[in-house]
């Protein structure tokens, strides 16, 4: 059997239970290293075999699992954040099924959620944005042309950028040309619930430079839109007037 189990952002107490308890029962880890908190690790057993897959192909990664279920071994995968957002299992789980290796899913509180709250923010103001982006600019990976960041920009909605902080000046001309303005509000955060943890409010036409000034080059979330600015409207739901399922608003 193999668990897939989202490790959370970085603080090593923000794994769900779920997934602390795959931890400490696995044989095999098969970690990101290049994203997880090592930390985690010391939730493993004695005796279990622990592989870093920044080093590994996916081939090497079934193999590894392949090995492991022959000798009726639990193997846990762990991926950093959420393993949905860009975590690549997709590809791992169509190995396993061609192989009738069972498998199933535990989720992660995704970087995206450890940058909100960094931030203080929240990402669905009333009559800002009621949508959020999550997408990233297209490198060495590409990205389908509809979802160009110009294309995306142009919603005016929430956007949330992974994989992007090398790639800023392109990224904040291109946001431009979507229509948001030099001085919409932005943000960059570095590693998210770690330690370490960074927080720039900046501007959209300030991104690359802000990022430049204190050498941030990977582990960051590119955030944009009018969540981060000063005006929203009050939400309805806790409005006296607004009547719910829960509670009778007065006239
Ligand atoms: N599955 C992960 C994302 C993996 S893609 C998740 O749900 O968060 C890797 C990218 O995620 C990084 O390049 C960076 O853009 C972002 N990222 C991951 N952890 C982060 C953190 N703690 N703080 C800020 N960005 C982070």
């Amino acid at each position: 059997m193999v668990h897939f189990v989202g490790a959370g952002p970085g603080a090593p107490d923000l794994i769900t239970l779920r997934g602390a308890k795959l931890l400490e029962e696995a044989d095999v880890i098969i970690y990101a290293g290049s994203l997880v908190n090592p930390a985690l690790l010391d939730r493993a057993k004695e005796g279990c075999r622990i592989r870093n897959s920044a080093q590994m192909t996916l081939e090497e990664v079934v193999e590894e699992i392949v090995a492991a279920e022959k000798e009726g071994k639990t193997t846990v995968r762990l991926h950093t954040g959420d393993p949905s957002i860009y975590g690549a299992i997709r590809e791992q789980i169509d190995q396993l099924e061609a192989r009738g290796i069972p498998y199933d899913v535990t989720p992660g509180v995704s970087s995206f959620c450890g940058a909100a709250a960094a931030l203080g923010a929240e990402y669905t103001l009333p009559e800002v944005s009621q949508t959020v982006i999550i997408s990233r600019m297209a490198g060495r990976t590409p990205v389908p042309a509809k979802e160009s960041i110009p294309a995306l920009a142009s919603h005016g909605a929430t956007m949330v950028l992974f994989l992007s902080t090398g790639l800023l000046e392109g990224l904040q001309a291109q946001l431009m040309e979507g229509g948001y303005q030099a001085d919409s509000p932005a943000a960059i955060v570095y590693k998210a619930t770690w330690p370490d943890e960074k927080v720039f409010r900046c501007t959209v036409g300030t991104l690359a430079k802000t990022a430049a000034d204190h050498q941030i080059t990977k582990t960051a979330l590119i955030l944009v839109g009018g969540f981060l600015g000063d005006t929203y409207e009050r939400s309805k739901l806790y409005d006296p007037t607004f009547t719910t399922e829960f509670r009778k608003g007065v006239e």
